[in-house]
């Protein structure tokens, strides 16, 4: 993976300078910010950043007031941060976070990496010793177990072979049409990765004396794939280290379909974040105005798909077929004061559809909305205060 990346400036124009080489993976890259307005970010979206809201007097002693940006890519995806700060302040922040994301992927929860956790809790499965993990990947697949658990089934990491069996990661950013060689799995191999899933039967062991790690035990052949919550649990971790940090007075973080905001705008302005619109996605159906600190995820059936033979098969799955999720929705935004939460629930409530995914959020406490396929949008009576439709 090669990385070109650098400070910038915010001026009159918005400059993305994400030059990426990145293998199987990667997610859109936000190629060009025409269109969305004045809009901070985008969920989910492409068109991320405006700079005319975020203009600023770069002379001196205004410092901290000015709006730097910076592109690179992490975690196979595309990561973009805007802070008000000082230049050091946003260097050091920028050299700071990246530090964490690659950290977190290759230290905890790549399933390709034989340096991560998940990679290790992977090849243990089946075996007695089971697998140690540290408190806070313990705590996090927990987390998603109980997910599973409040989503009766649909809400499943254990995925993995399923996910491999569709070869999701090798497929286009955004999408393609008639990707190259790619043949829908038969019934047999679906029904053989399927026998291989299920949360319900991992087991997480509490050490039973100190010094001693929580250990997870996987049945043979399961794979957990932690797609769903990554980006999520990515931002709360760089939201932690924006809260405890000094010097940044603002930021917008935007990793693949997640976005961080903290702090505010110089003007006092509020963050502007777009919807991306299902059906055209250079546009948007509408903006979340944000105060302060938030994540917004939106999971949809546009970002990963690839079309063969007229049928157009994306990412997110059905646990109970094995197919992707046949639904009347086609994106859902949750927007939470937590990363992890807003992540996992976008993918939960996506394939719960507005009924049972309403109830969900609610229980859960986070926002959300979703765009159905026939244009209408639905969404929490939480949501209204801070949605304005395009
Ligand atoms: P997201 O874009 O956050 O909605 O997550 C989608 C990713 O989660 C996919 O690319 C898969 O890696 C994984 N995934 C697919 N189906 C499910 C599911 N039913 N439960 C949990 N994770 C899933
Ligand atoms: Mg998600």
């Amino acid at each position: 993976m090669k990385f070109f990346f650098r400070v910038i400036v915010i001026g009159a124009t918005v400059f993305f300078c994400c030059g990426c080489a990145m293998g199987g993976s990667g997610s859109r890259e936000n190629a060009s910010a025409g269109g969305a307005g004045d809009l901070e970010g985008q969920a989910s979206g492409h068109t991320w950043q405006n700079a005319a809201g975020m203009q600023n007097d770069t002379a001196a002693g205004q410092d901290r007031e000015t709006a730097r940006q910076y592109v690179d890519t992490a975690m196979g995806t595309v990561i973009q941060q805007t802070v008000y700060a000082s230049e050091d302040a946003a260097s050091d922040f920028f050299e700071r976070s990246k530090a964490l994301l690659t950290g977190l992927e290759q230290e905890e929860l790549s399933w390709r990496l034989d340096t991560s956790q998940v990679w290790r809790v992977n090849a243990a499965a089946g075996s007695e010793e089971g697998c140690g993990v540290s408190e806070e990947l313990a705590a996090l697949l927990q987390e998603c177990l109980e997910l599973y658990g409040r989503s009766g089934g649909a809400f499943d990491i254990t995925l993995g072979p399923l996910t491999r069996l569709w070869d999701i990661d090798k497929w286009a950013a955004g999408g393609a049409d008639d990707e190259e060689g790619f043949r829908p799995p038969s019934a047999e191999e679906l029904e053989d990765a399927l026998r291989l899933c299920g949360s319900d039967r991992v087991r997480i062991v509490s050490p039973s004396s100190e010094g001693e790690e929580t250990k997870i035990f996987l049945p043979e052949g399961m794979q957990l794939d932690l797609g769903a919550v990554g980006k999520g649990l990515a931002l709360s971790r760089i939201g932690s280290m924006l809260e405890e940090g000094e010097g940044i007075s603002g930021a917008v973080i935007s990793l693949g379909g997640s976005i961080l905001t903290f702090g505010g705008k110089p003007d006092g302005s509020s963050w502007k974040v777009g919807i991306v619109n299902p059906f055209d996605t250079s546009s948007n159906v509408g903006i979340l105005s944000l105060e302060g600190q938030w994540c917004v995820s939106t999971s949809g059936d546009y970002e990963r798909y690839v079309e063969a033979d007229g049928v157009r098969y994306h990412h997110i799955l059905d646990p109970a077929t094995g197919y992707p999720a046949v639904s009347k929705v086609r994106g859902v935004t949750v927007l939470a004061k937590d990363g992890l939460l807003s992540d996992g629930l976008s993918t939960a409530c996506f394939l719960l559809g507005t009924d049972r995914g309403m109830k969900l959020a609610e229980e859960y406490d986070v926002e959300v909305l979703f765009v159905m396929s026939d244009g209408s949008i639905v969404m929490s009576e939480g949501m209204e205060p801070y949605f304005t439709k395009l």
